[in-house]
């Protein structure tokens, strides 16, 4: 299958019909390289948010979805399938609505396609427990599906950041409610085209809304009948949404931002160590990636030698549009966020050293767009607002320590506790570190590597509960307990 060019308004999926361009707010979806329309997309009624989750409360009451692990796996495989055949197509939409990198949006499409494939295999062995409790009493414990979840995606890695929730949320049993970020609705309506598709997926059981997150957003996180929240985005919004979701009392699980420290210890391989900086602050996606590097931590022996490399790497970086082959720095992806990574680069030039970068793109191609060039902030404090704030940009702040303890003291300096990562050749210290840094994911000698078979999600103000891995699909579960009295 592949992706229709006629197409170029987005409307929303409730119960299995597009619905037609109606009231909603329409939408202009501009292409942050050029600030050209890439297509236009309309957003939700407040009916038809209130249509969606009946749709999917009724799939769950009159299918056999919840009951049949075996049809949800058929589901998942298929659109497992089904997604790796458009790759290319979709991973050009990704690269047009957020200005990434074609390689990084194919990524994306794989990474999808993988989660989709890892829990249609899950979707069959959703074990609970079983064990005699006395002479008399036997114990089920039970793995439920949560019931109607609602998923609210942001921009920065649209399809895998919904593959990441929705993939475990169905193979679970759940049906679901998408809302794509109101930036990004585009590659996610194609997504949802698959599904539609797919005959193994009942109608009513996947519904996708666009429109904003303060309207739209925030009445599913309202709807008494939303039984779960699966958020990624911002950690304010998401702290936000928790107070939210309070009132009805649903369960919510939050994956948000971070500051995570890049440790590069001076025995490390300094070579692999320079190009995981580069790499880990995210620069393949002007850094807007939830577990960049974004902090580099060196000690001060290598200090000078270890800055300087970066520099001429980051230098190097070929900055442009993510569709021509070669480019290595993509916009950022709109002209808000532009703004709002320019502001932290003139806090950063009060608060340290600007090593590279921070200047602005005044004529040429890369003016037209929301681009901002690699930039390397050094000697950054601990308490400085660039060391501590998510930027989501292509900024990098290097910060030194004296020893292991000191580098876990810096590492720990946030709110942040999404991920990080060591370098050294010494696998004792690499571990006691590890264990000292306090986040949800810790990498030895790489950075940024994500599996749809391992957990991942934030310590501290990095989030609540836990994506990918076994217990990436517990968390759209229930546990029941069944009780049974034995007689004699
Ligand atoms: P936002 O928090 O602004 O938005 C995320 C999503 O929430 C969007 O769909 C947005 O809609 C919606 N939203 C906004 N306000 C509300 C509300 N009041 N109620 C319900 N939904 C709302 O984040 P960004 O889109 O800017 O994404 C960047 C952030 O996401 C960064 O902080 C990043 O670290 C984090 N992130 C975390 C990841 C993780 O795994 N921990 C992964 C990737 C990103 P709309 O945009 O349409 O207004």
């Amino acid at each position: 299958m592949a992706i229709a060019t006629d197409v170029k308004t987005y409307t929303n999926y409730i119960a299995g019909e597009w619905t037609g361009a109606g009231a909603g707010e329409p939408l202009e979806i501009l292409n942050p390289v050029n600030g050209e329309l890439v297509y236009r997309a309309v957003s939700a009624t407040s009916a038809e948010v209130d249509a969606a989750v009946a749709s999917a409360r009724n799939a769950l009451e009159t299918t056999d979805w919840t009951e049949n692990p075996e049809r949800r796996a058929i589901a998942l495989r298929k659109l497992s399938d089904a997604l790796k055949s458009l790759g290319k197509d979709l991973a050009r939409l990704l690269s047009l609505e957020a200005g990434k990198l074609f390689p990084v949006s194919l990524t994306e499409v794989n990474r999808g396609a993988d989660a989709l494939g890892f829990y249609a295999g899950l979707a069959r062995a959703i074990y609970g427990r079983t064990t005699t409790l006395n002479p008399d009493s036997l114990a089920i414990m039970l793995r439920e599906p949560v019931g109607v979840v609602g998923i609210i995606v942001p921009w920065n890695m649209a399809l895998s950041l919904l593959t990441r929730p929705l993939a475990p949320a169905l193979a679970a049993g759940c049906a679901v409610v998408v809302k794509p970020s109101s930036m990004t609705p585009g590659a996610t309506a194609e997504f949802i085209r698959l599904i539609d598709e797919i005959e193994e997926f009942p109608k009513g059981i996947v519904n996708f809304l666009v429109g904003s997150g303060g309207t739209i957003g925030d009445q599913l996180v309202r709807h008494p009948d939303v039984d779960m929240i699966s958020f990624t985005g911002d950690t304010g919004t998401g702290k936000g949404v928790l107070r939210t979701a309070a009132d009805t009392l649903k369960k919510v699980s939050l994956e948000l931002g971070g500051k995570s420290p890049n440790i590069i210890f001076e025995d490390a391989d300094l070579d692999r160590a320079v190009k995981g900086a580069i790499n880990g602050a995210s620069f393949f996606n002007a850094g807007q990636v939830c577990i960049a590097g974004s902090r580099v931590l060196i000690p001060e022996k290598v200090h000078d030698e270890f800055v300087d490399r970066m520099k001429k790497v980051a230098e190097e970086l070929k900055v442009g549009d993510g569709l021509e082959r070669g480019t290595q720095l993509g916009p950022v992806i709109s002209k808000g966020q532009q703004d709002r990574v320019y502001k932290y680069i003139e806090t950063g030039r009060k608060e340290a050293e600007l090593v590279t970068g921070g200047y602005r793109y005044e004529d040429g191609p890369l003016s037209k767009g929301n681009f901002v060039p690699p930039t390397i902030f050094d000697k950054v404090p601990v308490g400085a607002t660039i060391a501590q704030e998510e930027i989501f940009g292509p900024v990098v702040a290097v910060q030194t320590f004296a020893d292991e303890d000191d580098a876990a003291r810096v590492a720990n300096s946030t709110v942040y506790g999404l991920a990080a990562a060591v370098w050294t050749k010494d696998i004792n210290k690499a571990l006691r570190v590890a264990k000292k840094v306090k986040s949800g994911m810790v990498w030895i000698n790489t950075f940024g590597k994500l599996f749809a078979a391992a957990e991942m999600g934030g310590a501290k103000q990095s989030g609540i509960g836990r994506s990918y891995g076994l217990e990436g699909i517990h968390e759209f579960t229930e546990l029941k307990h069944i009780n049974i009295q034995l007689e004699d």
